[in-house]
């Protein structure tokens, strides 16, 4: 039932607002975007229409969250200045009341507004900056950005003119809590929203209304305009940049155009692209490569990461440093206590010493990425570590990542895949089987002690990282892991 409405500025349809809290509202007949004011309805301009993606609601979707039946009343569309779009919903609960719901890089949350009062200006705000938002309590400020206005349908809470910008924080908080303030109106009107993390399966979806209308994804194969040679179709919906399997070039996914040109790689990924492999109960798939190296005491290491993707789950990364995997899980900024920088952090109950911290540089990319990756693209990285887990931090300026890196067996992790393990490293493999090479099969002693002085080792790295005594532990290799570029879970 509409709660208020009027006559379209533009072409005199009838506009009806369904939600006391909407100010405005695309009109359904012409798909001018109008306003409510005290005066009647003023016209805004011309929104895009939204080009869904996939995972996209769609106005008029019904589900429950936590329990509240909701309606989606609105869907907005912000383009970020990395590149790339993140999309919000305006979801009306039954009970009358109302959320934004937003989602990026196949991340989701959910907030509210608040009563809070927000002085200080954008300009005052860093990122890492920690701001006591009243009994909500205190958050860390993970992305210092602005979006502009890119699309639009249906009913929204706020003015949002097409193509104009707003400057946003994003931060994280207790207990898996978000928050974001949103500078509207030249930065003079601040909206404190705060919720917390969701999933997308957690909107529990029941009348969709009919199907999305989803964005052309290219299914059928495209040229590289460098070689000629055929693209693959897209893994993720959201890939910007692709790298043609032939000639390297580096291609905007949207337009096609070659963005750059890049070597030839060292070496063939040990995972190919497309793989697909179950991890922690998520269907994967690998739709990215990159090798990153860093400069360390004049020296320089190498490290590659792959990138997987779920259309539901988001991102993961698996990390190859000099022979170890590791699985890494973005964090949210909240949970690291930074107060023993810059010795060291803590996540959970665990102390992480400050291992190393250095500029990580992008040497070359193979496959899909969200964000727009370039070759040469660098970002600040530093490395804790807690035994063989290491936790990162990459900054760009506008934002700093978390990323938390579990080592996973090289034998775990390519029978998840499905593939032929790579081979034993000869350092690893040499004393076993000569020392193991006694005629009736048994284990020699020797190899018992030199198994029990490592179990030994591996003990007092754990015990000493759960403390702020501070040991890097076994944690092997050098590189940085995890997430940079793009942008956080807006
Ligand atoms: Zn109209
Ligand atoms: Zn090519």
């Amino acid at each position: 039932m509409p709660v208020a409405g009027g006559k379209c500025p533009n072409c005199g349809a009838p506009v009806e607002f369904r939600s006391g809290s909407s100010l405005t509202k695309v009109c359904d007949h012409c798909g001018q975007f109008v306003v409510r004011t005290d005066r009647g309805l003023d016209n805004l301009g011309r929104f895009a229409d939204v080009a869904a993606t996939e995972h996209s609601l769609v106005r008029g979707d019904r589900g429950t969250l936590g329990g509240r039946g909701f309606e989606v009343l609105g869907h907005l569309v912000l383009r970020h200045p990395m590149g790339g779009t993140w999309e919000d919903y305006h979801l009306r609960f039954d009970d009358g009341s109302w959320s934004w719901v937003s989602t990026a890089q196949g991340r989701w949350q959910e907030v509210a507004i608040t009563r809070e009062r927000f002085a200080r200006s954008f300009d005052a705000v860093r990122v890492g900056d920690h701001l006591h938002l009243g009994a909500y309590g205190e958050f860390v400020v993970e992305e210092a950005s602005s979006g502009t206005f890119a699309s639009a349908a249906g009913e929204l809470p706020f003015v949002a003119r097409p193509g104009e910008k707003m400057a946003f924080l994003d931060l994280s908080g207790p207990d898996g809590a978000r928050a974001s303030v949103h500078f509207v109106g030249g930065h003079d009107a601040r909206m404190v929203f705060v919720g917390r993390a969701i999933a997308r399966a957690d909107l529990h979806l029941e009348g969709r209304v009919g199907d999305a209308p989803v964005q052309a994804v290219a299914t059928a194969s495209i040229k590289c305009r460098n070689c000629g040679g055929d693209l693959p179709a897209r893994l993720d919906p959201n890939a910007l940049h692709v790298v043609c399997p032939y000639c390297n070039a580096i291609a905007d996914s949207a337009t096609h155009a070659i963005i750059a040109q890049q070597d030839a790689a060292r070496a063939s990924p040990w995972i190919p692209l497309g793989t697909q492999g179950t991890l922690q109960g998520v269907r994967w798939t690998v739709i990215g490569y990159v090798e990153r190296s860093s400069v360390i005491e004049g020296e320089r290491f190498r490290w590659k990461e792959y990138l997987l993707y779920h259309r539901d789950a988001g991102y993961r990364w698996i990390i190859e440093d000099e022979g170890v995997w590791r699985l890494g899980t973005p964090v949210a900024a909240a949970d690291v206590d930074a107060a023993p920088l810059p010795r060291g952090v803590r996540y959970g109950q665990y102390y992480f010493a400050l291992r190393n911290g250095s500029e990580a540089v992008v040497d070359r990319v193979l496959g899909e990425f969200y964000w727009r990756v370039a070759v040469g693209e660098r970002v600040a990285a530093r490395d804790y570590a807690c035994g063989p887990r290491v936790l990162s931090s990459e900054e760009s300026g506008t934002e700093r990542n978390w990323t938390l890196a579990d080592p996973i067996s090289e034998r775990d992790l390519f029978s998840a895949l499905g593939l032929p393990a790579p081979s034993v490293p000869a350092a690893y493999s040499a004393p076993f089987r000569d020392a193991g090479s006694s005629s009736d099969g048994s284990i020699p002693t020797a190899v018992w002690v030199v198994v029990a002085v490592f179990v030994l080792m591996l003990l007092v790295a754990y015990d000493s990282c759960d403390s702020d005594s501070g040991s890097s532990g076994l944690g092997g290799g050098h590189g940085s892991v995890g997430v940079f570029g793009g942008f956080g879970g807006k």
